[in-house]
This record gives C-alpha cells, structure tokens and sequence, in this order.
C-alpha cells in the first residue's frame, strides 16, 4: 500500500459521500434548475457572507473566471511568484483575458500592502492599468501559510480606494479559517470574489465554487459559459460538496497535527537544508545535496509518493486519506535516515 502524501487532492470519496451523491435532487443546471447546486452555493455564499455562488468543476476555472470578469483586455493583475495563477494554470490569464502579470516576491507567498503600492502602474498609456489584485490562502508553494487578517483588510481597503479589484484564490481557505480561526465573513467583506475548492482538503472528487455579489456571478455565469463550464445533471457532484462541508471541515485540524508532526520530525534532520515554516497540511523542505538520492531511493521503497518542487525541495501534503498508522511509518522511515 502507497502512504499518498503527492496532495490533498487525492482523496477517494467515502461510501456516505457517495450515498448522498447517488440520493441528490437534480436538474439541468444550465437551465439553472438543479437543486442540489443551488444548495452548495447558497451554503458557501452564507459562509462568506457573499451575495451569491457559481459552481465550476476546477480551480483553475473559477480563477480564470475572476480574472476575466474584473478585467479588460491589456489590463495587469498583481500576483506573488509562487501563486497557482501564474505558475499552473497553463498561462490562462493571458490567453483567456489578455492580460498580463505582475510578480512581487513575497515571503512564503504572502505579499504586503507596500509591495503591493509599489507595483501599481500610474496612470499613462505607457504602461498597463494595474485592475486586480489576486492572493493566495492558504499558498501552497509557500507550504500553506496563512494571511493575518490585518493585512488582508489593509490590501483590500488599500485596492478599493484605488478602485482595484481583490480575488482569493482561496483553494484551501478553510486550511486557513480552522488554522487561523478567522471569521470568513470577514473574507466576504474584504475580497470581490474568493474561489474555493472542494476537491482538496475536503475530500469531494471534483468541484470548486466561485463566490462574488449578484452582478459578479451574472457575469461569471457567462464566461463559463464560454469555458465550456456549464454542466447539466451536476447536482450528483454538488452534493459531494455539501456532504464535505458537513463532514470534513473541522477535521482538517487532524491534517494539519499530523503535517506539524512531520515537520517537527524534519526539523531535526540532518538530510535536512531547511524546512518552510508549517501553518496547516503542507510540509515543503529541502534536502541537503549530498543525502538526495539516499533519501529518494528510501522514500521510494518504502512507498511514499510525495511532489517534487526542483531538484532539492519535496512537498508532503496530509489529507483525510492519511491516518496515524501511516504517519507513525513515514516518521519512522524518515528517522532512519539520519
Ligand atoms: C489546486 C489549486 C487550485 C485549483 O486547481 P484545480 O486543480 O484546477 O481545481 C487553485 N489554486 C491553488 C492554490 C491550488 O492549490
């Protein structure tokens, strides 16, 4: 048996998921008659407190969506260097929007209000209209850090001044609100849209959902249209949402117990060059040079699949299908490496 620590997104569906899946009401939801969607989106958007919800099958949708509704064409979005927009979505802020990136490089992914002020554009034909700013929550290649909501409201009051668009790609936000127990009506308030993903920490097998006010979603609505994300009978997925906002929220804090338990395993380790800072289920360290294919080859006969970030850097990502008696073994297997 593998020990599957790649990412949170490989979790298989659990056989009551797949009852409430199997039992759902449905409709065509392009002709906005399934209930069940309209269920999950209305129990995210009273999360957030947002006016509505728009249900996508991926991430990457629900942000390239947000880009292109805040956005014109030539228009330049502020990104940190490690975000997913910029780095694995396929290079779609440019093709589906037209328009271009700005990178600051933040720590651990997090960007602040100054760098933010210093990319800004002025005002001249010469250069780009700086519309949107887009940050990352928890920020995975930054090993799942965490925003202070301090800096989060500065950002966002900051950007509407400016008459600047704010969007969360908040793929793993509720890592972020059990981690950091922020209110995400909070989040409402502070971001135009936030992107939230079901198919990661919270164990559904596809889906994100995007969340903004009415006008937003109308248009948002439209460029999924045009993305070919206008899905019919999809009630059947929604309700592996619903279950998993029921079920496997609070338990994402076992996830992040056991993330910290690797990382404290790590911290001692000399095949160890340095460890990020660990917040909540992602663990990114980077091995001294000399120990690399040592401890590749052991990882590999023991089974444990983990990503890669370059040459030297693994990630580890615990999820709701990695258990004690898994972690009790990695932490064993990484102890004999010393
Ligand atoms: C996974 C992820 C996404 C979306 O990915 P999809 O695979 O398209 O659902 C977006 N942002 C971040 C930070 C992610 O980790």
């Amino acid at each position: 048996m593998n020990i599957d620590l790649r990412s949170d997104t490989i979790t298989i569906p659990c056989n009551e998921m797949l009852e409430k899946m199997m039992c759902a009401n449905v409709g065509d939801d392009v002709w906005e008659e399934d209930v069940t969607v309209k269920e999950l989106e209305k129990n995210l958007s009273n999360i957030f407190g947002m006016e509505s919800g728009l249900f996508c099958p991926s991430g990457t949708m629900t942000n390239q969506i947000a880009i292109r509704v805040h956005t014109k064409i030539g228009d330049q979005i502020v990104c940190e260097s490690l975000s997913h927009i910029y780095n694995y979505e396929g290079g779609g802020a440019a093709s589906n929007s037209g328009v271009s990136v700005k990178l600051i490089n933040g720590d651990f992914g997090k960007i602040t209000l100054n760098q933010i002020k210093s990319s800004i554009n002025p005002d001249d034909p010469h250069y780009p209209r700086t519309k949107l700013v887009a940050l990352e929550n928890t920020c995975n290649k930054g090993g799942g850090s965490c925003y202070e909501m301090d800096s989060i409201l500065e950002i966002s009051d900051f950007c509407r001044e400016k008459n600047m668009r704010t969007h969360l790609d908040g793929a793993r936000i509720f890592n972020a609100l059990v981690a950091t127990n922020q209110n995400p009506i909070e989040y409402g308030k502070a971001f135009d849209s936030i992107s939230i993903c079901l198919s990661k920490g919270l164990g559904a097998p596809i889906g994100s959902v995007l969340l903004g006010s009415e006008d937003f979603i109308y248009n948002a609505k439209r460029v999924r249209k045009t993305l070919g994300g206008g899905m019919r009978q999809v009630g059947y997925l929604a309700a592996a949402g619903i279950y998993a906002l029921e079920h496997n929220v609070n338990r994402l804090l076992d996830d992040h117990e056991r993330a910290k338990c690797i990382y404290e395993t790590l911290l001692g380790s000399n095949f160890v060059e340095f460890v990020n800072p660990c917040e909540t289920n992602i663990v990114i360290f980077k091995l001294r040079s000399e120990y690399i294919s040592n401890v590749l080859k052991v990882l590999d006969q023991n089974h444990i699949l983990y990503s890669r970030f370059g040459k030297q850097t693994i990630r580890f990502v615990t999820h709701l299908n990695f258990n004690d008696k898994q972690l009790d073994f990695l932490i064993k297997v990484l102890k004999s490496l010393n």
